[in-house]
């Protein structure tokens, strides 16, 4: 089935809802939430226009969730010879040449130091190289300043939480939020109302891209590796960079309803702009003046890559 890399590969079935009903099952949740809140089955606009900017003109085909490796690889100590590619990501995924999108742990050889990675890239196939517009997301040791800059490689370290999909366009959920109530971040609302609707025994994901329009968001970016063990969630949490980058920011996410048992992260969400900020997605922290606007699809697998031996759940925010 996967390519031959001797990573253990696994997979599993999820449940893919109407479009329709997501759409009215997301509208009545999000609606309770913000202030505005609209969402539709649309045609996916083209995202390798303004603002987005992605690989690929869509997220349609052959949909498929991965969650690669895990944050037990990056703590307590750093497994740094935990390495992946995006190109064999696609295979491994039995969709070589896919538009593959998302969140993880960039290469560390490639910017010298641990980095963010967020992941935008048409993978090579048979007659094409492909399309890299990942984004690694770094602090600089030096001065501790925050550097954005295009990938220079396809490798990436530790994990990630990707969707693949064939890039085309077609039908997707449009979701539309203004000046948010709830405490919660944007995707962590989306996943809740979706598992509550559907409940536990329906397995079900989503990825795609959203834009803050407006508004400033808590962002972080993981500094070098630390040399003592990361025991804790204090811990981790004293570790990383905290920053709040402005809109516009573009943001990758895959989230899942649950974990049926994969050992899998819920949700994960990295952004970029073109103003030279970005890193991992936490929530707006503007919830008057904020504006979300995203296209997401469900996905029909889930494929869990390179699991973790010995697990645990700190982290995994
Ligand atoms: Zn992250």
């Amino acid at each position: 089935m996967a390519a031959n890399t001797g990573m253990p590969v696994t997979r599993r079935a999820m449940v893919v809802p109407d479009l329709d009903e997501l759409s009215s099952v997301l509208q009545t949740g999000l609606k309770i939430c913000f202030e505005t809140a609209e969402v539709n089955v649309v045609d996916c606009p083209d995202l390798t226009q303004q603002p987005f900017h992605l690989a690929a003109p869509g997220l349609c085909g052959s949909p498929r969730l991965t969650d690669v490796g895990g944050v037990p690889y990056l703590v307590p100590l750093a497994q740094k010879e935990k390495k992946y590619n995006l190109d064999t990501v696609a295979e491994q995924v039995d969709l070589p040449g896919a538009f593959i999108l998302g969140a993880g742990a960039g290469p560390h050889a490639a910017v010298g130091t641990n980095n963010e990675m967020i992941a935008n890239i048409r993978t090579r196939s048979a007659d094409s190289e492909g399309d890299n517009q990942t984004r690694l997301s770094s602090i600089l040791p030096e001065d501790g300043s925050y550097c954005l800059k295009c990938s220079p490689t396809r490798d990436f370290n530790l994990l990630a939480n990707l969707m693949a999909s064939e890039g085309k366009p077609g039908k997707v959920l449009e979701v539309k939020c203004q000046t948010r109530r709830s405490p919660d971040n944007f995707v962590s609302l989306m996943r809740h109302f979706i598992h509550k609707h559907y409940g536990k025994d329906k397995f079900i994901g989503l990825g795609g891209v959203f834009v803050i329009e407006e508004g400033k968001a808590k962002i972080h970016i993981m500094p070098d590796f630390s040399k003592k063990p990361l025991d804790t969630e204090e811990d981790v949490n004293k570790w990383l960079k905290f920053f709040e980058f402005k809109a516009p920011l573009i943001c990758c996410s895959v989230f899942v309803t649950h974990d049926p048992g994969m050992d899998l992260r819920l949700e994960h969400t990295h952004c970029f702009s073109h103003h030279g900020q970005g890193g991992h997605y936490h929530h707006d922290v503007t919830p008057k003046t904020v504006s979300y606007r995203g296209y997401f699809v469900p996905a029909e697998w889930m494929y869990r890559i390179d699991p973790p031996t010995i697990t645990h759940n700190i982290g995994r925010d």
